[in-house]
């Protein structure tokens, strides 16, 4: 490992720089992350979110760090309780099921799970003592509707986060959406009184009956499991107003102390150039996609494979050539298994040397994983040209292998490829009855069998050592 705990960077919203990292505990990380909506399947956009927050945690483990990671359910907010309404049934019943499904398609995308996945509604009280205190406080006042609100012009620091003049909004002015722009931001709801169109949802409290606003959700439950200040939030850049500027003024104001030391948010998955999202219809869930008989972890790596800061636009031919990535890597990965040529005279050394060098710089400058990426698929076509040549030992094959796991244990795409001894002796049979036609000239039963070998999902490739075969879908 060349890389080391201090040599990280990330940019970091609050100061809109690169930041060298620095946790508040030596060794440790905390961090929480805006999980799922779960008023729907998650689309995959809200994955590419997910998986930016995945390769962030990988790294920082890969770095030695023990990384605790709180992502929060929202399940309950002004969508949800509109989706059950609109499906007749119970709000608790409605988001268990997208609950649900959340939890596969994670791990369908090969997604770390979190250390804990609070539930807004299991954080009731939380939330309550929390309004409570900003109450005492003189930061949150009861409105004539009956809700509590929070005065943005009680809190110096308001606007910080998303550049908002605090000076230039209307004193009083309230907005009780959950979701609003900039340019309408005022006093928010913290705790939102009962209305007749919320139905049976509703807790009765000491702030009377109602339910919480969808940002003190985020405070309650990001403090309660990591402390009053912790070391990094995320989430996409839509999430930075108003939810992220609310949360922190929520929670500085209560206790006083820096809430969050690294905020860091992705940019979006785009359609056309436009947003990726569930308002504007141009979206794919990851099941759309399964349907169609793509590949879970090309998705993965498709999402993944941009820098995170970056906009990208989602298309097919995409995933396509991500597919292929994914291949190449995994084909790779197969053909080490055979390689019992000459020493290389060190070349393999000096090529795993560089190729980790590059992997590790990249990643620890702000996660820069195109340019981690391009120096992996360097060392794949550095290191086939000394397989095709017959110059790579079985021991150095080793070693090129345990860096592949290694760099795989960030990138988790390639998983355990399948080889030939694992597979179906029958398929040998067939393999060496096709190498006999073709030395027989007989193309015509070789072509047969390669189609054969086909259906039964076995691909054939020439090489140095003759040819070898391997299934699609490892
Ligand atoms: P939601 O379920 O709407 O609360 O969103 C979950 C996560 O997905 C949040 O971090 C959002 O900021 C993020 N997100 C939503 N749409 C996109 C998109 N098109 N591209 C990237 N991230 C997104
Ligand atoms: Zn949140």
């Amino acid at each position: 490992m060349i890389s080391t705990q201090s040599s990280i960077c990330f940019f970091n919203t609050l100061t809109r720089r690169k930041e060298v990292f620095k946790p508040l505990e030596a060794g440790k990380v905390k961090i929480y992350t805006c999980g799922p909506t779960v008023y729907d399947f998650a689309h995959i956009g809200n994955f590419r979110a997910f998986l930016f927050e995945d390769l962030l945690k990988r790294w920082l483990i890969q770095c030695g760090f023990k990384v605790t990671h709180i992502m929060n359910l929202t399940d309950i907010d002004d969508k949800t309780i509109k989706g059950s309404q609109k499906q007749g049934v119970p709000l608790q019943q409605f988001t268990a099921f997208y609950v649900k499904a959340f939890f596969e398609d994670i791990k369908a995308l090969n997604i770390e799970p979190a250390d804990i996945y609070p539930k807004a509604t299991d954080h009731i009280p939380e939330m309550v003592t929390l309004i409570k205190t900003l109450i005492t406080k003189g930061y949150a006042y009861r409105g004539e509707d009956g809700s509590i609100y929070f005065s943005v012009c009680k809190f110096s620091n308001y606007g910080k986060m998303s550049k908002i003049k605090v000076s230039e909004l209307k004193v009083g002015a309230r907005v009780s959406q959950d979701e609003y722009a900039k340019e309408e931001a005022q006093d928010f709801a913290l705790w939102k009184a009962w209305t007749p169109e919320d139905g049976d949802v509703y807790w009765e409290t000491e702030l009377g009956k109602g339910r919480p606003g969808w940002h003190i959700e985020c405070s309650a439950m990001s403090m309660k499991y990591l402390g009053e200040t912790f070391d990094i939030h995320c989430g996409g850049v839509d999430n930075m107003f108003p939810h992220h500027e609310n949360e922190t003024a929520q929670s500085e104001a209560a206790t006083g102390k820096k809430f969050v030391n690294y905020w860091m948010h992705n940019e979006h998955l785009q359609v056309e150039g436009k947003k990726m999202s569930k308002r504007l219809g141009n979206y794919y869930t990851l099941r759309d996609l399964l349907a169609k008989g793509y590949d879970p972890i090309a998705i993965r790596y498709l999402l993944m494979s941009t820098h995170y800061r970056q906009q990208f636009n989602f298309t097919f031919e995409g995933l396509e050539a991500a597919k292929g990535a994914v291949d190449r890597l995994k084909n790779f990965v197969r053909r080490l298994h055979d390689a019992a040529g000459k020493e290389s005279g060190g070349k393999v050394a000096t090529f795993i040397g560089k190729a980790e060098v590059c992997f590790e710089g990249s990643m620890d400058d702000d996660l820069d994983i195109g340019t981690a990426l391009a120096s992996l698929f360097d060392f794949v076509r550095e290191i086939n040209n000394l397989l095709d040549a017959n110059t790579v030992s079985k021991a150095e094959a080793a070693d090129i292998g345990g860096l592949m796991m290694k760099f795989d244990a960030v990138l988790g795409v390639i998983g355990k490829v399948e080889v030939e001894e694992d597979l179906a002796p029958d398929i040998d049979v067939l393999v060496q009855k096709r190498e006999a036609a073709r030395k027989a000239k007989n193309w015509k039963e070789a072509d047969a069998i390669r189609a054969q070998l086909k259906t039964m999902g076995i691909v054939l490739e020439d090489t140095a050592q003759g040819i070898r075969w391997h299934k699609e879908k490892a």
